[in-house]
């Protein structure tokens, strides 16, 4: 079920949700777009759910690439986000 992301910031009127997909871009204007995105996250009320969601949707369909910041984190730390969780877990299970 999608979370409700009622209220999210990203989504406001006249935002440039482009911004939120530039982290894999080493310039100067795609590092800025990606610290406006990061920090609209930090203070985005319906972040966890957001992150929640995205780390489901990932783990789910077994994503080998993400990409685009979501609850504020990049494609890359997601995944050490999910690698790490499924360490503790499989440790959780032995
Ligand atoms: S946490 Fe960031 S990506 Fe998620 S809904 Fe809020 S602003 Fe958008």
């Amino acid at each position: 079920m999608a979370a409700d992301l009622t209220g999210a910031l990203c989504a406001a009127p006249g935002q440039d949700l482009a911004m939120w997909f530039r982290e894999l871009e080493d310039t100067v204007d795609g590092r800025r777009d990606t610290r406006y995105a990061r920090e609209t996250c930090l203070r985005c009320p319906v972040r966890v759910a957001c992150l929640d969601q995205q780390m489901e949707i990932e783990g789910r369909t077994g994503a080998s690439s993400r990409h685009g910041v979501f609850g504020g984190l990049s494609g890359r730390e997601r995944r050490r986000l999910y690698e790490s969780a499924k360490r503790a877990k499989a440790r959780a299970a032995a």
